[in-house]
């Protein structure tokens, strides 16, 4: 069946998509060997501001340049990297890369935030404020700039912990993000107890809002609820100008899908940069 898939398939065979062991071993020692090799890229697609459509930030996205089978989106190997561990090891390098890239973008006269995606158990993980902070002494990088989305794809099992260490990162001037926020293990009591600075809509909610009236209205109620709570917010999957202008309407302050741009390479970013200085109203 495999080799017919090969054969006849658009996209191949894909052992990542196979659930047996063998293979899932397999990819992970690829895995440790591959980020030990530089095979990490990071892309980075930009958000907008919504009232002036103006770049103001952009979110790095893992992706890695595999040997045999092409580049991979993180859905392909996060979760793996998650249950063996290499996790950590993935996020130091994307942190890495991202900080270097904030200063190439202000030596252009770019200043631009950059959000860094973190597996909320990483907040468990007393060592993880100091490791930031090293990190972005290295760079040179002012804590202003740097965000960390927060995914829940797990509970946090030790919140006295999370809040412990969500404190000091705040306390080191770094912005807190709840990312896919309305999804997975977010909890609205963490709003209370772990203030963010930021909440991001997730995607599903934010593609079919202009068709499904309750898929708007939740993120009307998103939007309103992190407005009253004094947070920013921002939508992730705006495909379509229609969905831009809704969000506007809504008072959404940020904005980021592929009606804006896709996640690009570095370069391409930087001349997307250069292009959007007058108006992006025309992509
Ligand atoms: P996320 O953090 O919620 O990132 C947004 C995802 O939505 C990205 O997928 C992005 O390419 C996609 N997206 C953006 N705009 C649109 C749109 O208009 N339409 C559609 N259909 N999709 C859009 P991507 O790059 O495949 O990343 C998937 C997830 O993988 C991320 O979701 C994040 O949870 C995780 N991830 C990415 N990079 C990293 C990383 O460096 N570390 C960790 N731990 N997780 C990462
Ligand atoms: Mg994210
Ligand atoms: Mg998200
Ligand atoms: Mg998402």
């Amino acid at each position: 069946y495999a080799a017919k898939r090969r054969h006849g398939g658009v996209s191949g065979y894909d052992p990542s998509l196979d659930s047996g062991d063998a293979s899932r071993l397999t990819l992970q020692s690829e895995l440790r060997q591959g980020v030990e090799c530089g095979e990490l890229v990071v892309f980075y697609q930009p958000k907008v501001d919504v009232a002036t459509r103006q770049p103001c930030g952009v979110e790095a996205l893992v992706r890695w340049q595999h040997p045999t089978r092409g580049l991979l989106g993180p859905d392909a190997f996060i979760p793996l990297a998650e249950e063996s561990g290499l996790i950590d090891l993935v996020t130091a390098v994307v942190l890495d890369q991202a900080l270097a890239q904030i200063g190439r973008w202000g030596a252009l006269g770019h200043e631009l935030p950059v959000s860094v995606n973190i597996p909320a158990r990483s907040l468990t993980d007393g060592t993880f404020p100091g490791a930031i902070a090293a990190a972005l002494a290295r760079h040179g990088v002012r804590p202003e700039l740097l965000t960390l989305e927060i995914t829940e794809s797990a509970v946090i099992a030790d919140l006295l912990r999370a809040g412990e260490v969500l404190t000091e990162l705040r306390e080191q001037g770094v912005n807190i993000s709840i990312d896919d926020f309305g999804t997975g293990y977010s909890s609205i009591a963490h709003l209370r107890d772990m203030p963010p600075h930021e909440l991001k809509i997730d995607r599903s909610f934010v593609m079919k809002m202009c068709e499904n009236a309750r898929d708007e209205t939740i993120v009307r109620a998103v939007v309103d609820l992190a407005k009253n709570l004094g947070l920013r917010v921002v939508a992730e999957g705006v495909e379509t100008e229609t969905a831009l202008r809704t969000l506007g309407d809504l008072g959404c302050h940020e904005a980021q899908g592929y009606h804006i741009s896709r996640p690009l390479p570095a370069a391409e970013l930087t001349a997307w940069l250069a292009s959007s200085d007058m108006s992006i109203s025309a992509v």
